[in-house]
Formats: C-alpha cells, structure tokens, sequence
C-alpha cells in the first residue's frame, strides 16, 4: 500500500525478493515436471500382527534436477494450489497398478498398494470412472488398489465425496482414512463412510507408550473400528514398546520405521523376495 512505507520497503528487501523467486521457480520446475519423469514412488511396507507383509503404501517423491529428492511436503500443496495434482495423482495411480501387475506378474502374488488422494480428486465425479479403466487395463483384483484419503479433503463437498467413495468401494477400491484422530473426526460421517481401514495418526502412536491415557484412547479407538467392520493400522510406529502397546490394543496392521523406511520400487521388490 502506497500509505505504508514500511510495507514497501519490506517487499523490496532482498530477503523476501528471493524468497518470491525461489517460490517462482519451484512453482515452473514444479510445471515443467508435471508429464516428465522426474516423479517416483516410493514404497512402505504395511506388517500384519503376525509379522507378514500386508501391503504398501506409495509415497511421491520428486526428484528435481539441481536439488534432488523433494517430500511430498515441499510440492503437493502447491501442485494442488496450481490444479496440477489431478494429473499428478492420476499418473500415481496407474503407477501403482503397473506396480501391481508387475509383483503379480513375477509371481509375488497380489501384494496390495495403497495411494494417498488429494481434495481434487475427491471432487472429481470423473474419479471413479479412470480408476476403474486402470484397473481393468492393468487385471487388478477387488481389494488390491487401496486409497487413501483424510477427513478434511471431504470437506469442501462432502455429498460429491461420499458418493465418489461409494462408487470407487463398489468397483472393489479399498478405502482407508488418514490420520485418524486428528482434525475433526465426526462419528457421524465414519457411519456414511464406505471405509475398510482407519489408520491411526503418529501422534497417538508416538504417546501410547508414553501415557496410559493415550493406550486406553487407543484401545478404544480399535474398539470402536472393529464394531464398525473396520480394521486400524497404526502409523510411524517407531519403536518396539509402540510395537508392543498398540498390539496388545488389538491393532490389526503396523507401518513405520520400525519395520522399514519407504523405499524405491527396487528395494520393495528386494524386501518381498527376501520374505515370499
Ligand atoms: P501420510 O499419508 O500421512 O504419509 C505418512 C508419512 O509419514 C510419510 O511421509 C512417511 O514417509 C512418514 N513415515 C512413515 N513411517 C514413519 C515413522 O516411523 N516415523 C516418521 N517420523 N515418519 C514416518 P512422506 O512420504 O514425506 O509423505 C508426507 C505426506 O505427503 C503424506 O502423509 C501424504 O499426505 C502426502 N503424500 C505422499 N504421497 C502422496 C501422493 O502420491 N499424493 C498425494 N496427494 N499426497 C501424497
Ligand atoms: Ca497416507
Ligand atoms: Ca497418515
Ligand atoms: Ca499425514
């Protein structure tokens, strides 16, 4: 404003100036990588109670010439803010239905992977339909093709959202909600919800084996998904006490570095050999 000197003086200091052009050239690297292939997924291991492979998760990762890895973090708030995420997170699925019929396809078996969804495609009527092609084109089995999504990517159209959910659980996708536990967490919806797993946010998981209060909690909420037909995988269990608490919470399925980091689709394919 022409009535705040400081204001302007701010915009011109030379530290925000180039905050401004790196955040321009994030936003054209981030264009330009967008149909390239610069973008890989990565692959974390869901483990069963009995220590047997479940499933995975796959988790974007970017790697941007002259930088190099970027987290999902650094780039997929933008790509939404751009409206490039429906192309990105199409791209991800058809990914991981190659990856899929690749383990099938070398005799691993039907390993289910999981992807993380984003608030463009859970308002995308057109969602289930590409889902559905994919699957088809790829021979993925009901129950293979998992996704992911959190409460408040329904938010902004939650009728759109639920029927979109519907549709994809009647074509056989697996549906689970993310960070269970955080934001606001409406049992209302969960009873609308079409919904398999609820994955337990890290930050309950990080106290469970602090605070009995945060066991009991989690136990409850194991509780309650299992009375709704839903099965709980706990998040970023890290440690062999988390381990231990969340399985004597009756927790069906575990992730996190306790059992392996996310890796690329090399290494996951390594990690299942090593255990077929
Ligand atoms: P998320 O879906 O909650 O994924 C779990 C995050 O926790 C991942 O971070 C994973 O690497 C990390 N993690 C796993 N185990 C542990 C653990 O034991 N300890 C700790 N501290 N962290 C653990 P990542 O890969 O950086 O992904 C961050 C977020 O980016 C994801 O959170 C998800 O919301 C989003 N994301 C990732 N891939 C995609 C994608 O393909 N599409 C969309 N729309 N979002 C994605
Ligand atoms: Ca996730
Ligand atoms: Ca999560
Ligand atoms: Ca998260």
């Amino acid at each position: 404003a022409k009535d705040n000197g400081r204001d302007q003086y701010r915009f011109y200091s030379p530290e925000l100036g180039s905050t401004v052009a790196r955040r321009v050239e994030l936003e054209r690297d981030l264009r330009a990588a967008v149909g390239s292939t610069e973008f890989a997924l990565f692959y974390q291991p869901k483990m069963r109670r009995d220590g047997s492979i479940a499933g995975f998760e796959a988790l974007i990762r970017w790697n941007r010439p002259g930088v190099g890895m970027v987290a999902p973090d650094n780039f997929i708030p933008l790509a939404e803010q751009l409206g490039l995420l429906l192309h990105l997170g199409r791209w991800v699925i058809e990914q991981a239905c190659r990856q899929i019929a690749a383990w099938r396809d070398a005799g691993l078996g039907t390993i289910p992977i999981a992807v993380n969804l984003s608030t463009s495609q859970l308002t995308s009527a057109a969602l289930p339909d590409y889902v559905f092609d994919l699957m088809r084109e790829h021979r993925i089995e009901a129950g293979c093709l998992e996704m992911e999504l959190t409460e408040s990517m329904m938010m902004s159209d939650p009728d759109l959202a639920i029927a979109i959910l519907h549709r994809l659980r009647g074509g056989g996708v697996a549906l689970s909600i993310d960070d269970f536990g955080t934001g606001f967490s409406s049992m209302s919806y969960l009873r609308q919800l079409p919904v398999n797993y609820l994955k337990l946010d890290r930050s309950f998981v990080q106290n469970c084996a602090v605070d009995p209060k945060d066991a009991d909690l989690c136990a409850g909420i194991m509780a309650l998904a299992h009375k709704l037909d839903m099965h709980v995988v706990a998040e970023g269990v890290e440690t062999a006490e988390q381990h231990r608490t969340l399985t004597d919470c009756d927790c069906d399925l575990f992730q996190g570095f306790l059992f392996s980091r996310p890796m690329s689709a090399r290494a996951a394919t390594e990690f299942l050999q090593s255990r077929h």
